[in-house]
């Protein structure tokens, strides 16, 4: 018997818009740093704990694959994936509706740490900071690396378009939306082109 767990994730990302915007322009500190062949980009060059709020910020790519609804095993604790989305998760951008407030409508949200990047077991494996957790290099698509917020959503790695809000879906329905992509790194999206 699978049990609803109330396990979501966000970062910071209260200036979302204004953030993909900077990651966008040709101005971004950020996308400098990945163009200097002498330095290492900060997230190359630094473990989490020592990256700056914007930098923290600026690692998230966007996807929303953290804020789909996950059951575990009340037994074995195993987790699986739904494809069945936060209410405040717009199915099309990606991002959260109502990000400022939204623990008025969603409490069980919860603020993305250091500490939490190392403790939960459920992060997607396209996700930027477990892949800097485990030494690993972001994609192609990140938007840091491409220089577009569009990227991640052009490699089939974000949620668009493949997910029903949980508006009206009852938590014993989930199991008939069980998927197993938000845990899969899609074989298209390894290399560019
Ligand atoms: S899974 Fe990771 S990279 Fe994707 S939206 Fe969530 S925190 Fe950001
Ligand atoms: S409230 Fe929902 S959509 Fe917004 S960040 Fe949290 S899980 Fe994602």
């Amino acid at each position: 018997m699978a049990k609803h767990i109330p396990l979501r994730k966000s970062i910071p990302q209260g200036n979302a818009k204004a953030l993909m915007k900077s990651i966008d322009s040709e101005e971004n500190p950020l996308n400098r740093s990945t163009n200097c062949q002498t330095e290492q980009p900060f997230w190359k060059a630094k473990t989490l704990d020592e990256m700056t709020a914007t930098e923290w910020e600026s690692l998230c790519d966007g996807c929303g694959r953290c804020c789909l609804n996950k059951l575990e095993d009340y037994d074995s604790g195993e987790i699986v994936w739904t494809d069945v989305a936060c209410t405040l998760l717009d199915g099309e951008t990606c991002r959260c509706k109502n990000y400022v407030n939204r623990a008025l409508t969603v409490p069980d949200c919860i603020q993305l740490t250091v500490e939490e990047v190392h403790e939960i077991t459920w992060l997607p494996p396209t996700c930027a900071y477990r892949l800097v957790r485990d030494g690993e290099d972001l994609y192609w698509w990140h938007p840091l690396v491409s220089g577009s917020s569009e990227t991640v959503h052009e490699a089939g790695v974000s949620v668009r378009g493949r997910t029903v809000s949980e508006d009206g879906v009852e938590v014993e329905e989930y199991e008939h939306h069980v998927v197993d992509w938000p845990n899969v790194v899609p074989e298209g999206s390894i290399n560019q082109g």
